[in-house]
């Protein structure tokens, strides 16, 4: 009956969970040595720019090489967090995203085309009490101009203690980084905060955008398109600039076009890919930018 097997399934529960607490705790484990073992690896994804249609910049997204596999941040992030090792991982991830967007901008490497590099912050490694210190040194270390880094915060997190946390943008601001609402609609926004915080970019979160090419049902594309109009209109009135994640087809593009939307990042433009693949994609882009410059030249 459902009672005998109710009794043999609370061993099993139970065990199950060790099972993955243990996994858990192995992940943990490796993770520890992630960096001395040089496993971490930055990836980097191309945004466009909209109205000019030229690369604007790059998300710099982790990945961790665990013997020989790509483990996913949704996966260790959380860990990282917890263990308090998105400290160390975190300043990691600062330093080299710096040093790359110092790379991407040198003068002869330059061609009138800067891009920004933006990078994720999570909520822990934003609210511990060394954390200026510790963006201030990566700044220092890697050179870079900070003009060139944007830093991004999900809603969630930005919306948690946003007292304390207007305090630090401030501080960021003043330093001369560019600042990212990240997620933008998954959580709940306090519009008086919103206003107050010195950003320079919301980012709508994909779920928005795969709900826009929703074919099968009119009236909920219509809907998504009405929402995705709305969080772009208050960007806007908030004077920021507003990006779509997420975007895979063209038909999305489009419907962002139309309704306003000032970039985009997604597969279609661009997958997240190793240093050397971005900067080829950099490279071409500034040729092209270049080449198109010299034909005005020519012309006129
Ligand atoms: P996020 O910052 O919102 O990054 C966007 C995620 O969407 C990335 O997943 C990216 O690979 C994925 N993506 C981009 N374009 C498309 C698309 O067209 N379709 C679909 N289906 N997905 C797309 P990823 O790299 O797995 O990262 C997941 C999350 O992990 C990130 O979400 C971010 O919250 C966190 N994360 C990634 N890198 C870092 C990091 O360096 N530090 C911290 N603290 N968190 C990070
Ligand atoms: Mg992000
Ligand atoms: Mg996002
Ligand atoms: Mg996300």
């Amino acid at each position: 009956s459902a009672m005998r097997i109710g009794g043999g399934s609370v061993v099993g529960y139970s065990s199950m969970l060790q099972t993955l607490s243990l996994a858990r705790l192995d992940m943990e484990t490796d993770l520890r040595h992630a960096l001395e073992r040089e496993e971490l690896e930055l990836f980097y994804q191309p945004q466009l720019d909209l109205p000019t249609g030229r690369l604007s910049g790059f998300e710099a997204l982790v990945r961790w090489r665990r013997s020989g596999r790509l483990v996913s941040p949704a996966d260790f992030i959380p860990i990282a967090e917890e263990s308090g090792l998105i400290i160390p991982i975190g300043d990691w991830i600062l330093e080299e995203a710096c040093r790359q967007a110092r790379r991407w901008n040198e003068p002869n490497m330059h061609q009138g085309l800067p891009v920004t590099v933006a990078v994720n912050l999570s909520m822990r490694q934003f609210r511990k009490t060394q954390f200026i210190e510790s963006i201030e040194q990566s700044l220092r270390r890697s050179e870079v101009n900070p003009t060139h880094i944007e830093l991004e915060l999900t809603e969630s997190a930005a919306m948690h203690n946003p007292d304390q946390v207007l305090q630090l943008l401030q501080r960021l601001r003043g330093m001369g980084l560019a600042l990212a609402i990240d997620d933008f609609g998954t959580g709940y926004s306090s519009l008086a905060y919103l206003q107050r915080f010195p950003l320079d970019k919301l980012k709508i979160d994909q779920s928005f955008v795969r709900e826009l090419s929703r074919g099968d049902d009119a009236a909920a594309k219509r809907n998504a398109e009405n929402i995705v109009r709305a969080m772009i209109t208050l960007g806007h009135q908030l004077n920021l600039r507003v990006i779509a994640e997420g975007v895979e087809t063209e038909e999305q593009m489009h419907q962002l076009v139309q309704l306003g939307c000032d970039a985009i990042q997604g597969y279609l433009y661009g997958r997240p890919v190793p240093a050397v693949m971005a900067q080829e994609f950099l490279l071409r882009e500034r040729l092209s930018h270049l080449a198109r410059h010299d034909a005005t030249l020519l012309s006129g």
